[in-house]
This record gives C-alpha cells, sequence and structure tokens, in this order.
C-alpha cells in the first residue's frame, strides 16, 4: 500500500496556493522594482554576543524605542517576525476556525486571504470602488459572523489612502463585533495619516506596521502590531516564545535610535523625489495609458500591453511586479520606487518600447 503524503495534509493546505512573493516568483534583473524593498543595503552591525542565550521575547529596547517613535505606550506595542506574522497572530488569537470570518476589500495586500487558508477561516471580499475606496454599504451587508476586518492604508497595490471619514464610519459599523486592522507597512511615506492617534478612542482599532518598506530592512524580518492592551494581551498568548531572533533585535533597536529613525526619514525623501520625477516622466510615454496617484514607494500604472512591457522590462533585468490578473488591475503593472538611476533605467526602457511600437 502507497502511502499518499499528499492525503495526510489537511484539505484547506491541499488546496492552498502559497503566496506568490517577488522572491518566489524569481526573475535574473539588476533593477528590482517588485518588492517595495529600499533599493539600497543599510550598514548595521551586530553589537551583541549573546547567541547562547534565547532572546527576550518582547525585547524591550525595541517596544520601548517603537512605542516612542509611534507615539503610544509601550503596553500598545508588539513585535513581530514581520507585519505577515501579526496579520496571521490576530487571525490565530480572534477566528475559530470553521465558524468565524475576516473580511478585506480587493485589490489589496495578497496575505490576509494566504493566512486565511492556511489556519482555515473563511475570508469575505467586498471590491473596492472605482476610486478604490471602501464599499461601506456593502460591507455592511457582510460583517455577519466577521471578527476581523483588515484594511490597507495606504493600499498596496494602489497606493492610495482610505478616507478618514469613511475609516471612522468603519469603526462605528465594527464596534463591539469585530477588529478593525489597518495595515500602515507604508505610513512613513505619509506619516500624516497614521490612525495611531485614534487607538486612545477605539479599543477595536489595530494597526499594522513593519520595518521591511521606508526603514529599508525587508531582510531583518521584523514588524509592529500597535492595539489597546487588551488586544496586545491576547496576541501575547499565541505568539512563539522567541518570536524575533537576537541579531534582528540587536538591529531593530538601532533602526528605530533617533539616528536610525533620521536615516530612514532621509530615504523617504530620497525616494518621494524620485517618485515626483517618475509622476513627471511616466505619462509621456505612449505605451503608458494611466498612472495612478500613490503616498507609497511604489506607482501602479496601466500599460496598452502590459504583458509584453512586463517581459521586455523582464529581460532587460528590470523586474517589475505584475498586477493584470488583481481584481480590476487589468493592464496593470507595480512600480517600486528604486535610485534614481534605476528610475533612469525604467524611463529610458519604457521609452525605447514606446518608439518600438511606434
Ligand atoms: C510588505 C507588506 C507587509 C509585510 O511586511 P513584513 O513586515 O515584511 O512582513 C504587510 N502589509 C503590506 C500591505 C505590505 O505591503
Amino acid at each position: 500500500m502507497s502511502l499518499n503524503i499528499e492525503e495526510l495534509a489537511r484539505a484547506n493546505v491541499r488546496a492552498l496556493t502559497p503566496y506568490q512573493s517577488a522572491r518566489r516568483l524569481g526573475g535574473n534583473g539588476d533593477v528590482w522594482l517588485n518588492a517595495n524593498e529600499f533599493p539600497l543595503p543599510v550598514p548595521f552591525e551586530l553589537s551583541q554576543q549573546t547567541l547562547n542565550r534565547y532572546p527576550e521575547c518582547q525585547p524591550k529596547i525595541v517596544i520601548e524605542r517603537y512605542a516612542a517613535y509611534a507615539g503610544l505606550t509601550p503596553e500598545q506595542v508588539l513585535v513581530s517576525r514581520g507585519a505577515d506574522e501579526g496579520i496571521e497572530l490576530l487571525m490565530r488569537a480572534f477566528c475559530e476556525p470553521g465558524k468565524d470570518a475576516i473580511l478585506f476589500c480587493p485589490p489589496t495586500y495578497g496575505m490576509y486571504s494566504v493566512s486565511a487558508e492556511t489556519i482555515g477561516i473563511e475570508y469575505r471580499t467586498v471590491a473596492a470602488l472605482d476610486d478604490w475606496q471602501l464599499n461601506l454599504p456593502a460591507i455592511a451587508d457582510q460583517l455577519d459572523g466577521v471578527k476581523v476586518v483588515y484594511m490597507c492604508s495606504p493600499n498596496n497595490p494602489t497606493g492610495n489612502l482610505i478616507n478618514p471619514d469613511d475609516i471612522r464610519k468603519l469603526l462605528d459599523m465594527t464596534a463591539g463585533k469585530a477588529l478593525l486592522v489597518a495595515d500602515e507597512a507604508y505610513i512613513e511615506f505619509c506619516p500624516e495619516a497614521t490612525l495611531a492617534s485614534w487607538l486612545q478612542e477605539y479599543p477595536h482599532l489595530v494597526i499594522l506596521r513593519t520595518l521591511s518598506k521606508a526603514f529599508a530592512l525587508a531582510g531583518l524580518r521584523c514588524g509592529f502590531t500597535l492595539a489597546n492592551k487588551p488586544v496586545i494581551d491576547l496576541l501575547m498568548k499565541v505568539i512563539a516564545p522567541y518570536p524575533l531572533a537576537t541579531p534582528v533585535a540587536d538591529v531593530a533597536g538601532q533602526a528605530l535610535s533617533e539616528q536610525g529613525i533620521a536615516l530612514m526619514r532621509q530615504h523617504v525623501a530620497e525616494l518621494n523625489a524620485n517618485r515626483a520625477w517618475l509622476f513627471e516622466q511616466l505619462p509621456q510615454i505612449s505605451v503608458v495609458q494611466q498612472v495612478f496617484p500613490s503616498e507609497t514607494n511604489y506607482i501602479l500604472a496601466r500599460f496598452t500591453d502590459s504583458p509584453k512591457v512586463f517581459k521586455t522590462l523582464w529581460d532587460q533585468g528590470i523586474i517589475l511586479r505584475d498586477q493584470n490578473k488583481n481584481p480590476g488591475l487589468a493592464g496593470c503593472l507595480r512600480i517600486s520606487i528604486g535610485t534614481r538611476e534605476e528610475c533612469e533605467r525604467l524611463i529610458a526602457a519604457l521609452q525605447a518600447l514606446s518608439v518600438e511600437q511606434a
């Protein structure tokens, strides 16, 4: 009798399509504009020589520094293996598999559905409106049995902020029934839009943050969940005993020092300048149909023949993120903001393509 390993697995895992991360999709580029990473490494050195010991579960310095940076108290901060782990911890702490549901509004970040599928939690989707704002009446209709609503602002991959008035309405709608999780992975590019100060008003508001984007530390795997103490206490019950390796906490502490934060702000200013330059250049290119506004370190654009544009640039080592299959995003590619040289190479390649098509 042959043992079919596949059949031993949980049904939802058998049915699962793993998250198509930029790293999994591969490519042989030298201009990586597909994962919203910072284009250059930041120089940090390890200062801890205590790898014989287990790390602190919630390293004190990291928590205190992040709380100060976010304008909150340490008890409102949880640190984890990237914001992705925060997304999952919330489901594990608040959703009963086979009973409760989560809800989110596509097109948006792909991990909400992937985590729900792995854990075996139903997910409901309410498509965003044409301007990518929330469809509040449709959300209200779908809220029965929903325990967690994920809302990404600014949204990945569209780049827009969600209207604060709508967020208030959504918070009122979910009060006493569900958590509202605001994914602020890109908030450093529009810091005035953060909902952090709203935590004092809303016990069911949760905010996700990360060091992967503006802090230039995607390889570190370090993210934060901001919420009031009752939520944090529940997440502390389900988090792994040692979620952060000692070197991770070491570097995160440095990144959140005064100098680390100043460096991040300087990087954000550079990327914002490059983004402004791309906003001047892209609309002048004939294969570019539409350029969407962005509050982030990426730009979503619609192209006349996006598969051809994607492939031609790919073959030249310029790797973009294809959004063609995402609901409402036919013909769209997402472009991370790189160094000025990388932006120039991108524009030159697109210009060459346009000349060829003309
Ligand atoms: C990149 C990203 C994350 C994941 O951040 P990590 O800290 O790297 O896990 C979460 N949400 C959104 C919207 C992202 O774009």
